[in-house]
């Protein structure tokens, strides 16, 4: 089979592989349907995930059909359509029990799908603990709109549930690409008052303001973005802040944007150490939650796309086979044609 793999630093090159058999009883072999290419195979090309596996097939976001599974496995049999989690847990562990499967015990847990073990960009993908790592796509919910279930939308439910909004509340998501954006779709369940977008990109800003009319976007290049929130706010500041971007200017922005005794929910990844200036803030109270996805509510969500609450087909702008992934890579990497996610065919 063909596997898009991890050369070494700077390379990826699409490969003939042997297909994945099973190797432990709780494993599944899925065969991948539909995949997508995630920001963070952009940063293990750039050799800034050390624990990345050279060799390794790359992809983390895919689905498809069940088609063998080990003896352990009991709530799936070949020819389920599943969605796959990008993370890996035992479902056993003190974190698993507790609901923080990123943090997972196993040797696999946490990230290992496409990072630390092969991954789905590819015809075929192992995939370890399956009973937690899949979720049953009901048949009324499309390759499509299940797309991004395990990785990205993941995310953004996750960020929306620990972010303490209440109905009524001023939200603050700074950053709209694809975690931003799936941030804004759960954070909107969760019936706020007002949200407000933070995004210098214009294209970027055009795609929220055509698709999402009732959410306020701003140009932190152009508008003072934080009195534009105080203005759009009751009491100061934003109620709840979802920082999705990722630089050193959108995390000050992020706790500067905050109310005084609110939460600041940090969704990105950064490159680099940030800086908490402790003595400005003195006075402001804010509560700080970091990530890591806990992707453990992958059925809740496919549950809302089935009932019509989240729909994230309009950011699929492209679609490739797996025989031009180094096309779809180039389009994703120097987001050239307005690019937001890449769906990939094998
Ligand atoms: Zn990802
Ligand atoms: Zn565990």
């Amino acid at each position: 089979m063909f596997a898009y793999t991890y050369i070494k630093k700077g390379k990826f090159e699409l490969l003939e592989k042997p297909r994945p058999v099973l190797l432990a009883p709780g494993d599944a072999i899925v065969r991948v349907t539909l995949a997508s290419i995630c920001s963070s195979d952009l940063h293990i090309k750039h050799g800034s995930v050390p624990r990345a596996v050279p060799g390794i097939t790359v992809g983390h976001e895919m689905l498809g059909v069940v088609e063998s599974v080990g003896s352990a496995v009991a709530k799936f049999r070949p020819g389920d359509r599943v969605t796959v989690n990008v993370e890996t847990f035992c479902g056993d562990c003190f974190f698993c029990r507790n609901g923080y499967v990123n943090n997972c015990e196993d040797p696999n847990g946490g990230w290992a799908l496409g990072c630390r073990i092969d991954g789905g960009l590819a015809e075929y993908v192992r995939v370890p603990c399956a009973d937690q790592g899949l979720d049953l796509i009901p048949d009324s919910v499309t390759d499509q709109q299940a797309l991004f279930v395990g990785d990205v939308l993941a995310t953004g439910y996750w960020a929306a549930e620990i972010a303490d909004i209440g109905a009524g509340d001023t939200v603050l998501i700074i950053g709209a690409g694809p975690t931003g954006i799936c941030t804004l779709l759960c954070a909107l369940l969760k019936s706020p008052g007002r949200v407000i977008v933070c995004e210098t990109d214009p294209v970027r800003r055009r795609f929220v303001e055509d698709h999402y009319p009732d959410v306020l976007t701003v140009d932190p290049h152009s508008t003072d973005a934080a009195a534009f929130v105080r203005e759009h706010s009751a009491h100061g500041g934003a109620d709840s802040v979802l920082e999705a971007a990722g630089t050193a200017e959108t995390f000050r922005l992020a706790w500067q944007c905050a109310r005084p005794n609110a939460t600041v929910t940090i969704v990105a990844l950064y490159e680099e150490t940030q800086m908490l200036p402790l003595p400005e803030m003195y006075g402001k109270n804010l509560t700080f939650k970091t990530g890591g996805v806990d992707g453990c509510h992958c059925a809740d969500i496919l549950r809302l796309i089935q009932a019509g609450r989240i729909d994230t087909t309009p950011l699929i702008t492209h679609t490739y086979p797996l025989s031009r992934i180094e096309e779809a890579f180039e389009l994703f990497e120097n987001r050239r044609d307005n690019v937001i996610k890449v769906a990939v065919r094998p």
